[in-house]
């Protein structure tokens, strides 16, 4: 064990108050350092915050981003979601493979580069995309391979390579990334001009009882998908005992297909700071945390930035604008690669230091959160909606929108359309209407909400996005004539499989179930019956898994069946010979290369 190692982790781990519930951080910190957090690495940690070494290992084997195994200095992450596919992951995977000399999955001999692939960085409208380190790299062609490896080659550090700088505030000296925001539409909630702190002195001369009435009397749903009412969540988490409360902002969006809290987090971080403070202040809380991705990493130096700038103007801090009796701050909790933390209990499990695992539910986040605390998980452009709703009044934003949905929505747009990019519209609005604002007319496949949402065909396009009707997140990915719907599904039960936590059945096994099915009909040779299986059986995931993502993990399959039918009735036949779905020969392969000798029951 090197004196280094035991001197940089101890700086580390005092660093962060040799506080075990700061695990995400000293572990990043760790692996930002070595390339890795070693066996060695996880036995220093454990001893010096007084945690069983089991706690780090897990931490360290759940979250993609960080490993055991030695990384190279410059790690590359190929970002393969269903979008990036289509527009060029195979081709931007063999340049790279082909200027590395290693494969992915593996690190170059001198231990400089390694290469991996990840599920959606939140550049679908950009794509192909490879994360370099922190570094983004958007659009990238075979020539920006070349280019970028032969200067990481020689020396040149990620974020000084070359290349054009983003619009708005990608371009500011803390961001400095090639990101393009591509908002085509600014609505008049998130993207309208801003006169930072109004909504905040506003809710502050009221009381916060007053402040979640206007919440309420504005029917502000979460904007995150599921669309609970906010104001009633911060009811609960106002009426709840605790001796102190917390306020969460989900800025993880690893729904694939999504980007506009990213969009959000660049150009407008004063209105969710702003939102996050009103809510504070709303149910009795002094402490709020933005759970960012790992994956919007580069922008961490400029929220930090805006966060000392909120305190500088009273914002933040003590006595926020002068009132006695509110404190409020706020600090950043990095992510590290995993879907899951997205559903809110595992957000809460991650800032703890835990691995990201769902909790059981009751007790609610409400009642029980963030350390055993009262806390309230809202998503980023709900915070901005709170502020605006505050600045111009709940009639105001009532108004926008329809009758079960008020206000606007952020949508993510990609895919086979001519615009892609971020478009702020009311609610109400058709989904014809969307394809025509983003160029997609001759659609023949929306998927609406991410991989967990619905893909939903032509006939469908009249309907209108709102909780009442097609409820979204904010993903909408666009696919057109020469799409193959059962390819689409597979790749979103492929990215299920990799995403579930594993801890019920249902979901570790089930998802995996459905997709072997689902490519036993894609290879002809399926039957009617595979059908109702595959309906059966995506009935039995969705209703027995724990949290969120089981709950919807065989939606890809569910909804192509059913709106879709053609695409499998073409492939399935009446008369087809029996078809065993498990292959014994291929399963005693893997059981005799483990035992190390041959089957004794079973011949060749
Ligand atoms: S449903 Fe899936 S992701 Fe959720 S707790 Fe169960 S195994 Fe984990």
């Amino acid at each position: 064990m090197s004196e280094n190692l035991e001197s940089v982790i101890k700086t580390i781990c005092e660093g962060l108050g040799n506080d075990a519930t700061r695990m995400m951080d000293i572990v990043r910190e760790v692996q930002e350092t070595f390339g890795s957090v070693n066996d060695d690495a996880m036995d220093l940690i454990a001893a010096q915050v007084q945690t069983p070494r089991v706690e780090v290992e897990s931490v360290v084997s759940f979250y993609a981003f960080l490993t055991k195994k030695q990384n190279g200095s410059v790690v590359i992450r190929l970002c393969d979601d269903i979008i990036d596919r289509m527009f060029g992951f195979e081709r931007i995977k063999q340049s790279f493979t082909e200027a590395l000399g290693i494969e992915v999955g593996e690190t170059t001999e001198d231990g400089r580069f390694t290469l991996e692939t990840t599920p959606c960085i939140g550049m679908c409208d950009q794509a192909p995309a490879v994360m370099v380190n922190e570094e983004i790299f958007t659009e990238v062609s075979r020539d920006t391979v070349h280019d970028i490896v032969e200067q990481l080659k020689e020396g040149v550090a990620p974020e000084r390579i070359r290349r054009r700088l983003g619009d708005g505030n990608n371009s500011s000296p803390l961001v400095g990334a090639a990101v393009a925001n591509n908002i085509r539409k600014e609505g008049e909630v998130i993207f309208a001009p801003l006169e930072c702190g109004r909504a905040l002195k506003k809710a502050l001369a009221m009381s916060p009882n007053e402040v979640i009435r206007d919440i309420k009397t504005a029917r502000l749903r979460g904007r995150g998908g599921a669309g609970f009412p906010a104001g009633m969540k911060w009811d609960f988490t106002r009426a709840a005992k605790g001796e102190k409360k917390f306020v969460i902002c989900n800025a993880d969006e690893g729904e694939p297909g999504t980007f506009k809290d990213r969009v959000i987090l660049t150009e407008r971080p004063e209105l969710l700071i702003e939102g996050m403070a009103i809510a504070g202040y709303a149910i009795g809380a002094q402490e709020g945390i933005i759970y960012l991705r790992g994956e919007y990493a580069y922008l961490r130096p400029f929220l930090e930035d805006m966060l000392q700038k909120a305190r500088n103007t009273g914002m933040l801090g003590e006595k926020v604008f002068g009132n006695e009796k509110y404190s409020f701050d706020i600090r950043i909790q990095m992510g590290a690669g995993a879907y899951v933390c997205g559903e809110e209990t595992a957000l809460i499990s991650s800032c703890e230091g835990l691995r990201g695992d769902p909790k059981n539910r009751p007790p609610f986040p409400a009642q029980k959160g963030y350390l055993g605390h009262p806390t309230s998980v809202n998503n980023v452009e709900t915070f901005c909606c709170v502020a605006r709703i505050l600045d111009q009044g709940a009639g105001w934003f009532s108004q926008i929108g329809s009758k079960g949905s008020t206000g606007t929505k952020l949508l993510s747009i990609s895919g086979d359309c001519r615009r892609p990019g971020v478009y702020e519209v009311p609610f109400g609005i058709t989904m014809n209407e969307v394809l025509e604002m983003a160029g997609g007319a001759g659609a023949t496949a929306v998927q609406v909400g991410g991989p967990s949402g619905s893909l939903i065909g032509p006939e469908d396009f009249t309907r209108t996005i709102c909780y009442d009707d097609l409820a979204t997140g904010g993903a909408l990915m666009i696919f057109g004539p020469n799409r193959n719907v059962l390819e689409i599904a597979e790749y979103f039960m492929d990215f299920f499989i990799d995403e579930s936590c594993g801890y019920c059945t249902p979901c570790r096994v089930g998802n995996v179930l459905l997709k072997e099915r689902l490519q036993k009909i894609m290879e002809g040779k399926g039957e009617p019956a595979d059908l109702q299986y595959l309906e059966d059986l995506g009935k039995v995931v969705k209703s027995t898994s724990r949290c969120g993502l089981g709950q919807t993990s065989p939606n890809p399959v569910l909804t192509t069946l059913k709106n879709f039918r053609s695409a499998y009735d073409a492939l399935v036949k009446e008369d087809q010979p029996f078809q065993p779905t498990f292959d014994i020969q291929k399963a005693l392969g893997d059981a005799k290369r483990i035992a190390g000798r041959p089957s004794m029951h079973f011949a060749e």
